[in-house]
């Protein structure tokens, strides 16, 4: 009696095999080997500590201290975290401290216009070129009225975050955090701290804002949208929440922990491209050529580069070069993306 069973559903495996194999032929193509087969645990953990123990000690840079608060941070956090776009996780240092996502959140408030408004309205509306100045100028606005900039600068992030759609700011805002979130995996929050000190000191970005809105680029409020936009760049992270939004990213669009869909796929090479012209303020071009990772980094601390297809890589410590870039979170991810062949401009000549 039990062997019959077996047979018989021994026979119907066979059958469905057979019938898989004949007719739908697809499951063979469609068998995605596991990330590790194609970069092994060990060399991601190898890379990972070696760049960490690397760069642990080194002080070069200051803390950002234009924003009172930002200069206050502790200066020797320094975590990293890789995500591959299967979900796994790998870690060095402190992954646990908070800074303020600050420029960083700018990618994902593009990404949430984009999904809203379609993949046409931010060229129209803000442009996807890099400014040639820096990320805070007026002079950029002036020079087109306020075209031809891109949502990772100031005025076209701004500009951006005006365009969320909500009939209150309280659902403007929830919505945008919510969104961030679901990126991260975890409800994050504001910085109280870094947002009052932000908020205090933040009057070159409302004349950047009255600007635009006087170009016609902003419809709504400007001080509301600018009020919002200082509340996105003071929501707080952690290195692997960084990592994880990262590697939602690479993983075109999908949060690759949670499986939740963020971005539709096909909008994200638009998002990866204005990441690679203007990621790293006046050292985008610089960072591209060193990595040829999109990547954006924001004036806490963090940086996170993308990797598609492949995996999210972030780091944090708050220590900044010159343009503003944190200095060991550059330094450790243009070291492990090159360790694992991150870079996606890489080829091997076809057949070899
Ligand atoms: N909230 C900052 C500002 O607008 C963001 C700066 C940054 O990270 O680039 O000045």
């Amino acid at each position: 009696m039990q062997h019959s069973a077996r047979f018989v559903s021994l026979f119907f495996t066979g059958m469905l095999a057979v019938v898989s194999s004949t007719c739908l032929a697809e499951p063979e193509t469609q068998q995605i080997p596991p990330i590790e087969s194609r970069i092994s645990e060990e060399k991601i953990n190898d890379a990972l500590s070696s760049a960490y123990k690397k760069y642990k000690n080194l002080k070069e840079g200051a803390n950002a201290n234009y924003i009172p608060a930002l200069d206050k941070v502790d200066s020797s956090i320094f975590g990293i975290v890789l995500v591959t776009v299967d979900g796994k996780v790998y870690t060095a240092g402190d992954i646990k401290s908070e800074v303020s996502i600050q420029s960083i959140s700018k990618v994902f408030t593009m990404a949430k216009v984009t999904e809203e408004k379609g993949i046409a309205a931010l060229p129209k509306k803000v442009g996807v070129d890099a400014t040639g100045q820096v990320f805070n100028s007026i002079n950029a606005i002036e020079q087109h009225q306020g075209h031809e900039m891109n949502p990772l600068v100031n005025a076209g992030a701004i500009t951006t975050t005006s365009m969320v759609s909500g009939k209150s700011y309280n659902e403007i805002w929830n919505k945008l955090l919510g969104y961030y979130s679901d990126f991260a995996g975890r409800e994050l929050t504001v910085l109280e701290d870094i947002y009052k000190s932000e908020a205090a000191t933040n009057q070159r970005n409302q004349a950047i804002a009255h600007l635009m809105y006087a170009y016609g680029h902003i419809d709504g409020d400007p001080l509301q949208a600018t009020d919002i936009y200082t509340r996105q760049c003071s929501v707080g992270v952690n290195a692997k929440d960084l990592g994880t939004m990262a590697a939602t990213l690479a993983n075109a669009g999908t949060n690759p922990i949670t499986g939740k869909v963020l971005v539709k796929p096909e909008d994200m090479p638009e998002i990866l491209a204005v990441m690679a012209t203007a990621g790293l303020y006046d050292d985008a071009g610089k960072w591209l050529y060193r990595t040829g990772l999109p990547a954006k980094s924001g004036v806490g601390g963090g940086i996170i580069a993308v990797s598609p297809g492949k995996f999210g890589i972030a780091a944090i410590s708050p220590l900044l070069d010159e343009a503003g870039n944190s200095v060991r979170a550059q330094k450790a991810i243009a070291d492990i993306s090159a360790a694992l062949g991150g870079n996606p401009y890489e080829a091997t000549p076809y057949g070899k």
